[in-house]
């Protein structure tokens, strides 16, 4: 069986945010709107003049952690009110969030991101997270959100460096995909993956190769050109299809398995750590030293990890080395390869990553 699934509108524009009753008011006459105190106080306003004095809006300040205890509380007050629809405005976890009321409360779910760092925003899965802050458990929803609307204004004013996080996020999409797809491998939707999902992840991998650098420089001067519009959809919309249409291989797997390290606090984003592991996975592949070249090149231009030194990673004993390696072959996503995934396979490919970041960073190149 091959399965697709998508949200069932993405909106993206300079101003979205202005027409959102277009796009939301026949979803009913009660709206539960959930953002951090940040968020709210940044756009509640325009939120409210968007809707009109005819609907009945209700904002619920996020805590900021996905976790069940969050959600409780925000299924409650949404209960309360009588929601027809709940938004999710701000970053990953809060579309997350948003995605279980709206599935516990069986209403349409509308994501809002503010940031482009990860591809959260049109995927029908949440993680949630525990009082430590580690992911305790990932649900899956029937149905994707209902509509991603994204504005342009809004994610320009965000710090840069997520901007190129969900830069890392999205590399890895491809480079997973084709290993699932080239294997028969499962999907997120627990389907065989479509022409049409490996063509859309394909595409994110060529635009962010070929307009990357120059949307990061628009970012940079909090210019919102085509090229950023681009690689907005890339980060957003092309990275969530692709990714769950497709499924994953070990592309996020390496920087899982370094998470396992204790006492190592993490200072990097998630997809910063996912640009890392896609290197490492490329490296464990064969990849040809063309392929690589092309990867660790654009991750050097833009500012990704390429060695475990960018992961604040530095002076691993070889008992770390040892344990980063055995939690990345506990991860799920590594059976996705037509190998055996061996202690070997990974601890060497960690190694040889970073002894090929460090080359470049030196300005040598493989080619
Ligand atoms: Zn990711």
């Amino acid at each position: 069986m091959q399965i697709f699934g998508a949200c069932n509108r993405y909106v993206q524009g300079y101003g979205a945010l202005g027409e959102l009753k277009k796009y939301t008011g026949f979803m009913g006459k009660t709206f539960f709107i959930m953002a951090s105190k940040n968020r709210l106080r940044a756009l509640e306003n325009t939120v409210r003049e968007a809707m009109g004095s005819d609907l009945e809006l209700v904002f619920f300040e996020f805590g900021g952690e996905c976790s069940w205890e969050e959600i409780r509380k925000a299924e409650k007050a949404a209960k309360a009110a009588g929601a027809d629809a709940v938004f999710g405005i701000g970053g990953g976890k809060a579309a997350d969030a948003a995605k279980v009321v709206a599935h516990l409360l069986r209403t349409p779910v509308v994501i809002i991101p503010t940031i482009a760092a990860s591809d959260a925003s049109t995927s029908a899965a949440s993680l949630i997270y525990n009082a430590q802050g580690t992911v305790e458990e990932v649900l899956n929803f029937p149905r994707s959100p209902e509509l991603v609307l994204v504005d342009t204004r809004v994610l320009i004013e965000a710090p840069v460096r997520l901007f190129v996080a969900g830069m890392g996020d999205a590399l890895s999409t491809y480079v997973g995909a084709k290993v699932c797809q080239d294997n028969f491998v499962d999907n997120h939707f627990g389907g065989k993956g479509t022409q049409t999902a490996l063509a859309i992840a394909r595409l994110s991998y060529d635009t962010l190769l070929g307009l990357g650098r120059q949307a990061k420089a628009a970012a940079d001067a909090r210019a919102v050109t085509d090229a950023y519009n681009r690689i907005v959809e890339v980060n957003i919309l092309m990275s969530g299809l692709g990714f769950e249409n497709n499924g994953s291989a070990s592309d996020h797997s390496f920087y899982f398995g370094a998470l396992a390290l204790p006492g190592r606090e993490e200072y990097v984003f998630h997809g910063e750590g996912v640009a890392f592991s896609t290197c490492c996975q490329m490296v464990m592949q064969g990849a040809s030293d063309g392929e690589l070249d092309e990867v660790y090149s654009f991750c050097l231009d833009v500012g990704l990890p390429i060695t475990l030194g960018d992961m604040r990673l530095t002076d691993l004993t070889e008992e770390e080395y040892a344990l980063m390696t055995e939690e990345t072959l506990r991860q799920q996503f590594v059976s996705a390869h037509p190998f055996e995934v061996t202690f070997e396979k990974v601890y060497g490919a960690y190694k040889t990553a970073d002894a090929i970041g460090h080359m470049y960073k030196k300005g040598g190149r493989l080619i």
